[in-house]
């Protein structure tokens, strides 16, 4: 049976899952998404990815077309039609088709579109030995051009930071921001264990507000791990005890290897991988 697709409140066979060329998400990415995990048939923290959804819309002038609720309803429908128990949800909300000018005035009606399928996960190689990451040279884009806080379907920042990591035979890369400070990863954020602490760099260093982040943060307070959201480095992260990633496709994947580096011992830390264990109980049970 073919995938089914929701696009403005039907279902398509997925062959069939159409949008117009002069849609402007597709000639200009202007438009906004989501990506989101299903376990055990559940959508994970589907209103915190509802709500930055909202955010990044409201941020770039874009007025979702129909209510939260029905937001959730249509993904929980697309989830259950399609029989995805443990998988992967991408939500986009698009401008619309319009003319071939800029003008989002001149769009028609947004675009709600979810696509669930099935997802192809990390071997489990990368997390029994964790990751090796390479910092690129592509920055993140600086906030005040376009704020890495919109999850925004211009994805070509990260697109170019990825290139440049896969060709140094990397999955992931580092990105820094305008002022050199670590910022995040082309899909996930980065954290440290430095001294018994967790760090990762705060919002405001221009990444995006994770939600799998914001769930590793409350694990580890509820363990009493102090968390500290600060500037960083690529030397606070050379001389970490650990490094992990945070994604809602990656989960917790931890790194052993920055820039030829080896971090720590080389070999994936206690607190991630209790973090690892934890963030497994929290989306198994
Ligand atoms: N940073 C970037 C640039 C991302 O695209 C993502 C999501 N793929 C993340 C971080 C991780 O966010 P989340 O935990 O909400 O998936």
């Amino acid at each position: 049976m073919s995938l089914k697709v929701y696009i403005a409140g039907k279902l398509y066979d997925k062959e069939d899952a159409k949008v117009s060329v002069y849609d402007h998400g597709f000639l200009y990415g202007d438009g906004v998404f989501e990506g989101m995990r299903v376990y055990g048939g559940k959508v994970f923290r589907l209103e915190e990815h509802l709500d930055r959804l909202w955010n990044s819309a409201k941020a770039i002038w874009l007025e979702v077309p129909i209510s939260k609720e029905e937001m959730a309803d249509a993904v929980n429908e697309t989830v259950r039609t399609n029989g995805i128990d443990d998988g992967y949800v991408r939500l986009v909300v698009s401008r619309g088709a319009g003319t071939l000018g800029l003008d989002p005035n001149k769009t028609s009606n947004p675009q709600v579109i979810v696509i669930a399928d099935h997802i192809v996960l990390y071997p489990d190689e990368y997390y029994e030995k964790g990751l090796e990451i390479i910092t690129v040279s592509t920055i993140r884009n600086h906030p005040t051009a376009l704020n890495p806080r919109i999850k925004s379907l211009n994805y070509l920042n990260n697109i170019l930071a990825k290139i440049e990591g896969i060709q140094a035979g990397c999955v992931e890369a580092l990105m820094l921001n305008h002022k050199g400070e670590v910022a995040e990863c082309t899909g996930d954020n980065i954290f440290l264990v430095s001294r018994g602490q967790l760090l990762t760099p705060p919002i405001d260093a221009g990444i995006l507000e994770g939600i799998t982040r914001d769930v590793v943060i409350e694990l580890a307070e509820k363990e009493d791990i102090t968390v500290r959201q600060i500037p960083l480095t690529k030397h606070d992260v050379y001389i970490a005890d650990e490094c992990f990633l945070t994604g809602s496709a990656a989960e917790v994947v931890p790194v052993i290897k920055v820039d030829s580096r080896k971090i720590g011992d080389g070999k994936p830390g206690s607190t991630t991988r209790r973090l690892m264990s934890l963030f497994r109980e929290a989306t198994r049970s």
